[in-house]
């Protein structure tokens, strides 16, 4: 089922855009399957199953990080994963920054968009973006790659679309804006019930779980 379902969207998806699959609560076999059937980048959300899944899988590929990193948890993250999508404060900004020079490494970020305005929700509103990008760009060991947002849980693909053209333009201002130590490559939005919008308004990058792996029964936290 994984392997029809990776190859189905992987057909659809159109050229140069970037699919990760979320992985959160799959097991290995799942995830190893996907990655065989040619998903390039897995997504995790979880620290500690991250950790346990990323040993076992043997399939090359690269690992984000998408879930909400708390600091303590940051020196565990820079070890394993090849981006965090999920920057949302300078606080965890240095944070990374310290831990990736302790290990000679420049972590690629994306700053995460808060683009619901959602007071439970992680991110960056809009119009701070600027601001706290130009500080985290002083940050040597920490290179910013693009923009992330989720956007509110929607039922309709239509309604999360102001949302996804909101962030766009933010990420189209900022490359315009040529900061220094500042790349806007990577624009990661859509996610199962929304990538057609997502890839209709800019999104490089999707991230789908369920389409890939089925429903989830659970979300046990490990
Ligand atoms: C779970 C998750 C996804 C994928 O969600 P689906 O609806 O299952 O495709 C995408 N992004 C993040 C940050 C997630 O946690």
């Amino acid at each position: 089922m994984i392997t029809g379902n990776v190859r189905k969207l992987l057909e659809e998806i159109p050229e140069g855009i970037e699919v990760l699959a979320a992985a959160k609560t799959r097991t290995v076999a799942e995830i190893s399957e996907a990655v065989a059937a040619g998903i390039k980048i897995i997504g995790e959300n979880y620290v500690q199953e991250a950790l346990r899944v990323h040993e076992q899988v043997v399939e090359r590929a690269r690992w984000h990080f998408i879930g909400h990193l708390q600091t303590n948890k940051v020196k565990k993250v820079v070890g394993i994963f090849d981006m965090i999508q999920t920057v949302d404060s300078l606080r965890l900004a240095r944070e990374i920054d310290k831990r990736s020079y302790a290990i000679g490494k420049v972590m690629p970020v994306l700053i995460e968009i808060n683009s619901g305005r959602e007071p439970q929700k992680a991110g960056i509103l809009s119009e701070d973006a600027v601001s706290v990008i130009k500080e985290i760009a002083l940050l040597p060991n920490l290179a910013i790659k693009g923009l992330m947002t989720m956007g509110p849980l929607a039922g309709n693909p239509e309604d999360a679309r102001p949302y996804f053209v909101e962030t766009r333009l933010l990420f189209e201002k900022l490359k315009e804006m040529e900061l220094p130590e500042v790349e806007m490559i990577i624009l990661s939005m859509g996610m199962t019930n929304s990538y057609r919008v997502a890839i209709e308004e800019g999104s490089t990058m999707v991230r789908i779980g369920t389409m890939i792996f089925g429903p989830r029964s659970c979300d046990v936290r490990t």
